[in-house]
């Protein structure tokens, strides 16, 4: 891919773009088509998937059999090949009182950032979840509603190829009919939860991935994309032609290098660069936002990492999408009026932070013991899922908790890493041949249930700039401040207690280790991934950092495009809604841009 060194990119953009994410990456393929010059600045390295990724070898292959370190926590063959948990030298702090609201941090370096890995899951909010506090007087409503954001979900879904199926169930939107494509078979585990879930009332339908399962309909589906734009269209055609179908390879966290899934670095960033409108710095780690008299953006100040100089980069507007994290800590080391951080007219930057509440329980199932061999990778992730179907007895007052959760679920017989197959109290200490018959015979009998759920935004949720640590260059480092409420500790018990009553319907048990204490059953927060908020969307700049269209209140030619502005966090997975609203925000920001109003 042709990247070009920083001194290289002297010229005044008319858009720079931090971050080459699911934000970034769409944000530069929306503008680059609608002929606009931008130039993308990445932390990370370059990466091409077509080249760097290990499709088809096997655990035994790598280093300890894939298994986990603290350099590779996802196995040696995950596509995240800078960062994870740990960024070497770029350390962040926690002002946590409690062991369970300890934030955890990951954070891909590389271009593409964390949709080279990430599980592909592509729900769409649905109606409720932009107007929560209409609903239950808690949180915030955003200023728009899901009719705004609908189009902008069908196209993304059209343009990265979306499996699932339209169930009709309440606030979990169908596409239009012909934008999804044909889901797959549920494997022996997710078909076994379906018909015991029903005896319990828990619906197990097929989830939504970013999976092609079939190609793309490169013929007609880039002149729905890009009405009246033939240039655009035949770009976006050839790169869409240039997609497999899954072939049912390999676990998709190692990226895919046929392009049968969503990742930015195949999907996005090749179409942008065929525009020649895209210019990428690589190793190019932004501090701040420029900013002159007028509170007017006027580029970005960046550390060069290959020789560790400052640089700057002009621009007529400027897109952070750097990860919501980054971006509030971008946003808060740039200087803006009057001696504040940057956008901050409301001192609202770095609050309302949301993650995703995390709880999930193990268990085994006599049921799919000793099952006949056969292959069961199939789309790389998940075939099935629970979307959140109490939203009655929620309304009737029989929960403890407000909002939702889905459930995803694992347990199939993929091919095996490194890790000990058959835990130590089933095979009670067998060896040899009865270990191998062990072996086969537990295999795929070990289900776990993860819940995915919604967090209320809270004051005590939020990050600042730590006063005493700073990176490698110099930079304060971010510090996350988190206290749970009751509302999602008791919605993680619940979780547990449905997926032990799942396990009970299925003729299963819980795997030892596991109770229902609040503390022991929530995830950590940013252990799911889904780091969101942070400078929320809201029809009023006293109270909200970005306007409708991810446009800062106080300096109009700054958009942020990542999770930043996001005014809650449904139980969906965030992705989706970050592009269909990073779309948006372009389409918004040309057509400003026309009219001389940035
Ligand atoms: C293991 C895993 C599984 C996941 N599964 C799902 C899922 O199934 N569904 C879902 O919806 N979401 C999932 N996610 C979350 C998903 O990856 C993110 O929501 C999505 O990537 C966010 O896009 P983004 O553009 O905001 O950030 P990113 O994709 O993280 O991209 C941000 C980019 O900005 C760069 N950057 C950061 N700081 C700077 C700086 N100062 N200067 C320049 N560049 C900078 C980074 O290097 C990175 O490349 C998962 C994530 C992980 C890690
Ligand atoms: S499972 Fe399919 S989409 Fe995923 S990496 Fe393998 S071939 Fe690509």
């Amino acid at each position: 891919m042709p990247i070009i060194p920083a001194d290289q990119a002297t010229q005044e953009y008319d858009v720079v773009i931090v971050g080459s994410g699911a934000g970034g990456g769409q944000a530069a393929y929306t503008l680059t088509l609608a002929g606009r010059t931008c130039c993308m600045l990445e932390a990370g390295r370059s990466y091409d998937p077509t080249t760097e990724t290990a499709m088809f070898h096997t655990p035994n292959q790598a280093p300890l059999m894939d298994v986990g370190t603290p350099d590779k926590p996802f196995g040696f063959y995950d596509a995240t090949v800078g960062g994870g948990w740990q960024v070497p030298g770029e350390p962040y702090t926690s002002a946590h009182k409690r062991p369970h609201e300890e934030f955890r941090w990951w954070r891909a370096r590389m271009l593409g950032g964390r949709t080279n890995h990430w599980g592909r899951i592509s729900l769409r909010n649905g109606p409720y979840d932009f107007k929560p506090r209409s609903r239950d007087g808690l949180g915030f409503d955003w200023p728009i509603s899901y009719e705004d954001v609908e189009p902008y979900y069908t196209k993304v879904e059209q343009l990265i190829g979306v499996y699932g199926t339209n169930e009709g169930l309440e606030n979990t939107p169908s596409s239009p009919e012909g934008v999804l494509l044909p889901a797959p078979k549920g494997r022996a585990a997710e078909l076994l939860t379906q018909k015991h879930g029903k005896k319990i009332g828990v619906p197990v339908i097929p989830i939504h991935r970013a999976v092609l399962t079939k190609h793309l309909d490169w013929k007609t589906l880039p002149a729905k994309l890009h009405p009246g734009n033939k240039w655009a269209q035949d770009i976006v055609a050839e790169s869409m032609a240039n997609r497999s179908a899954c072939f049912w390879a390999t676990p998709c966290g190692r990226g895919c290098n046929a392009g049968a899934n969503y990742q930015s670095t195949t999907v996005h960033i090749p179409p942008a660069l065929a525009t020649e409108n895209l210019d990428i710095v690589s190793d190019a780690h932004v501090r701040e936002v420029l900013v002159d008299k007028d509170n007017k953006a006027t580029g970005v100040l960046f550390i060069d990492k290959t020789t560790g100089k400052e640089a700057r980069v002009k621009g007529k507007a400027v897109i952070l999408a750097a990860s919501s994290g980054e971006t509030v800590r971008i946003l808060l080391m740039s200087k803006g009026r009057g001696g504040t951080s940057i956008a901050n007219s409301s001192g609202l930057v770095g609050k309302y932070i949301m993650d995703t509440v995390g709880a999930r329980l193990s268990g085994h199932v006599p049921a799919l013991e000793n099952l006949p061999p056969h292959n069961e990778d199939g789309a790389g992730g998940g075939h099935f899922y629970s979307p959140w179907w109490l939203y009655k007895e929620q309304k009737a007052g029989k929960l403890n908790f407000a909002r939702g959760y889905h459930i995803e679920m694992g347990g199939t017989r993929y091919m095996p890493g490194g890790g000990n197959p058959v835990p130590d109290d089933l095979s009670k200490g067998s060896y040899g041949t009865k270990f191998k018959e062990d072996a086969r015979r537990y295999f795929g009998s070990l289900v776990t249930f993860a819940a995915r759920g919604e967090m209320i935004p809270n004051e005590n949720c939020y990050m600042d700039l730590d006063p005493n640590v700073k990176d490698k260059f110099g930079i304060p480092v971010a510090r996350f401040h988190w206290t749970w409420s009751d509302h999602e500790l008791n919605q993680a018990v619940h979780a547990r207690k449905t997926f032990a009553a799942l396990f009970e319907a299925m003729g299963g048990t819980v795997r030892p280790g596991q109770d229902f204490e609040p503390a022991n059953s929530i995830q950590n927060p940013g252990y799911i991934i889904h780091e969101v908020g942070g400078a929320i969307i809201g029809a009023d700049p006293k109270t909200s950092v970005c306007n409708a269209f991810n446009q800062t209140h106080d300096c109009r030619n700054l958009f942020l495009m990542d999770g930043t502005p996001f005014a809650s966090n449904a139980d969906k997975n965030p992705t989706l809604t970050i592009m269909a609203l990073a779309w948006r925000a372009s389409d918004y920001l040309v057509d400003q841009a026309k009219k001389n109003n940035l």
